[in-house]
């Protein structure tokens, strides 16, 4: 890749460039960019690991805290080997533009383990996950900047997170993380809310659309948390679900997949395609025949290279970062729909919200309560952010980094950072 390309796909780079634009739009100074293009905070750590095998591993580790102004930072932790500072850097801002749409109370944070757990075994997984917890414990915390589950992590990833961290606190402190399994202090309706969220964000934009979800061809990027319960609810829906892929290659069917066969034989990596013979590649599928296209995997998947082929009237990123900074001009002048992530994605960070309240008031919620609130949430946030982008003549993906942006800039300015 010529260095030119690598600079194209620089995820931080590329957000840095639209928060300057929102900042602009709003009316702020260069100082609140030069504040608000990095983290405040960014922690690197080495993790010694011993490994099954007798042998020690030391893995690289890090934790971002863009800015907390608001509130606490808040955000996922990542295992994945293509897993990087600049990477996080960026994750932990698009969590703050998050916070900010769905008015959370939080600034954004991300973690982040360069490593592969499909490699490991679950208690090698285990000694990395504590071994981080301790490695971090200092800069994390209830009230500081609380983790959850994001590519390749769980609830019972979450669960010895939680037990080291309540061991070295020695005080069991279920609010220092959400993303929990229900029995310690997990929120109904977590694991599927990034799903939701998304499609709760479909719903919305197929009606502006003028699309009938009844039959819509679908197609999803990724078959792990977000894609797997994604395609789950719009076969409920009634939509056709025509494509799905996961890390190593996609499947394709005119008529539709049979979703509940697939979900039946994913791992739980979500890897499926390994059981089947008549694959198509990640790039073949995104420019497959679809009324909606959900990318849901990983960043850079929709780039000028094939921006121009897709079939899709309607884009909504449940990945973060799928589209590049080119991409998104193209799929505009195309008059193609893009939902960003920091808007689409936000299902997942708001029920972590509700998880954390609830256990901040040791009262629970039910299945139906949590569903209703997110529901409200992201249908406002939705049409917030979409009449923004018409009244003010900009792509939505502007328009979200503007309401994003909004809030913790007026933080910094009233604590008088900037
Ligand atoms: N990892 C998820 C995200 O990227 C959820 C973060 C959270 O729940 O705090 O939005």
């Amino acid at each position: 890749m010529d260095e030119n390309q690598e600079d194209k796909l620089d995820v931080l780079a590329a957000t840095q460039s639209i928060i300057h634009k929102a900042l602009k739009k709003l009316g702020y100074p260069d100082e609140m960019y030069e504040l608000l293009k990095e983290p405040v905070r960014m922690l690197t750590v080495r993790i010694p690991v011993r490994m099954d095998d007798g042998s020690t591993k030391i893995f690289t580790g890090y934790r971002a805290q863009h800015n907390d102004a608001v509130g606490p930072t808040k955000g996922g932790v990542r295992f994945h080997p293509d897993v990087s500072e600049k990477e996080v850097k960026a994750l932990s801002i698009w969590m703050s533009l998050k916070a900010g749409i769905v008015n959370l109370p939080y600034g954004g944070g991300k973690g982040g383990i360069v490593c592969d757990p499909r490699q490991m075994s679950f208690r090698e997984v285990e000694r990395l996950s504590r071994g981080y917890v301790r490695a971090i414990s200092q800069i994390v915390g209830p009230t500081k900047d609380i983790p959850a589950p994001d590519v390749f992590t769980n609830s019972q990833i979450m669960a010895w997170m939680l037990d080291e961290y309540s061991r070295i606190r020695e005080f069991d402190s279920p609010n220092f993380i959400t993303g929990k399994p229900l029995v310690l202090g997990g929120s109904h309706g977590r694991e599927a809310a990034t799903a939701k969220g998304v499609t709760i964000c479909i719903m919305e934009a197929a009606k502006k659309k003028g699309i009938d979800l009844e039959g819509a061809r679908v197609i999803i990027q990724g078959f792990g948390n977000a894609g797997s319960f994604l395609a789950k609810f719009m076969a409920d829906a009634g939509a056709l679900v025509v494509g799905i892929a996961d890390a190593y290659g996609a499947l394709y069917a005119e008529e539709g997949l049979d979703i509940d066969y697939l979900l039946d034989r994913r791992d739980s990596f979500g890897t499926v395609t390994n059981l089947f013979k008549d694959t198509i590649t990640n790039e073949e599928l995104l420019e497959k025949d679809c009324d909606i296209l959900v990318p849901a995997a990983i960043e850079n998947q929709i780039t000028s290279h094939n921006a121009g082929k897709l079939k899709a009237a309607i884009v909504v990123e449940a990945a973060n970062g799928p589209t590049t900074l080119e991409a998104t001009q193209i799929l505009a002048e195309r008059g193609i729909l893009l939902v960003p992530d920091v808007l689409a994605s936000a299902g997942g960070v708001t029920v972590s919200y509700f998880e954390w309240v609830q256990n901040n008031q040791g009262y629970y919620w039910t299945d139906e309560e949590v569903e209703g609130r997110l529901r409200t949430v992201l249908t406002e946030a939705f049409n917030n952010i979409y009449n923004l982008a018409l009244r003010r003549k900009v792509d939505m993906r502007l328009a979200a980094y503007m309401v994003g942006v909004r809030r913790m800039a007026e933080a910094s300015r009233f604590r008088g950072w900037v």
